[in-house]
């Protein structure tokens, strides 16, 4: 499966970026629903191309509406072919609803300023680690056009710029604080069934941006390190957990449920979100709470194949 937000994130630097059904039919359905649900994803206008499945020359012809309301294509070699109109349903990315998102996530109150419709968003101040900012949303920064949007831009010493596509290109010695793209610190909770915005990691960002002068290559092994620092946490406990209850089911106890992604960041002082960061780092973890799912699995449970 797909993971529509690194989907997105390929598909967001483009102009027009239509994702259509044959697309979609990979990608994990559930951050695709929390996509949607926040508003990130919505539905626009259908597919006038559709590909042909009746043939197996994979061609793509016009849709043909019939005036019941159904849908067609003609192939040469089957004929009419009809089209079931879910597969014509196409997907875009709604920068306005990201906007709006992205403000509430950062504890804005106000909506922002937008500066240039659907391409420009400005907050004036922005509090983020006990410091103030004025925060830049910006998408088509990277297209023909996108100089024009410099003057719109209100870069100020103190501004952090974000953009919707790739990473800002910034004339250099721009007098900034952090130019990053907003896909960088998106991540799916899949307990919380909910999109995040990793706001921590992006605090840590602006803060060695600043004070190591623009530096990222300094960044990624501290960074780095931490994750192995912190997944070996996490999975210390959950061994330390299916461990004790293995002893406890040999001893005739009751089976103990596996403890939430919740709680083991609790006993590891971890804020939730790292959780999931770590998951991705290291498989192993997702299988240890699996493991401790199921009373079989801690029956048999050899500690030393996770360490
Ligand atoms: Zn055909």
């Amino acid at each position: 499966m797909d993971n529509p937000i690194e989907a997105l994130h390929s598909h967001a630097p483009l102009p027009d970026h239509i994702i259509g059904q044959t697309e979609l039919q990979y990608w994990d359905t559930s951050t695709q629903a929390a996509l949607v649900r926040v508003g990130f994803l919505a539905e626009t206008h259908n597919a006038t191309y559709a590909t042909c499945f009746e043939c197996h020359s994979d061609h793509s012809e016009p849709v043909i509406e019939r005036s019941d309301g159904s849908f067609a294509l003609w192939c040469p070699d089957a004929g009419t072919v009809d089209i079931p109109s879910t597969a014509l349903r196409q997907w875009t990315l709604n920068q306005r609803t990201c906007a709006h998102w992205l403000g509430e996530q950062l504890g804005m109150t106000t909506a922002p300023d937008e500066c240039v419709p659907g391409r420009v968003f400005h907050w004036s101040r922005c509090i983020l680690g006990g410091a103030r900012y004025s925060i830049t949303l910006v998408r088509g920064l990277e297209w023909p056009d996108g100089a024009t949007l410099l003057p719109e831009l209100n870069l100020t010493p103190r501004c952090i710029v974000l953009s919707l596509g790739t990473r800002p290109a910034l004339p250099d010695k721009t007098p900034i604080v952090y130019a990053g793209t907003i896909w960088n610190y998106l991540d799916y909770d899949e307990e919380e069934e909910k999109l995040l915005f990793e706001i921590d990691y992006f605090i840590e960002d602006i803060g060695s941006n600043n004070s190591a002068q623009k530096k990222p290559a300094k960044k990624a092994p501290r960074k780095k390190a931490q994750l192995i620092d912190e997944s070996a946490q996490i999975k210390n406990e959950l061994i330390k957990h299916i461990c004790s209850v293995q002893h406890a089911l040999r001893d005739k106890h009751d089976f103990i449920p596996a403890p939430s992604q919740s709680s083991i960041a609790k006993l590891c002082g971890l804020n939730r979100d790292r959780i999931t960061r770590c998951k991705q780092h290291d498989p192993r973890i997702t299988q240890l709470f699996e493991i401790a799912a199921d009373p079989d699995q801690v029956r048999s449970f050899n500690p030393k194949l996770y360490q």
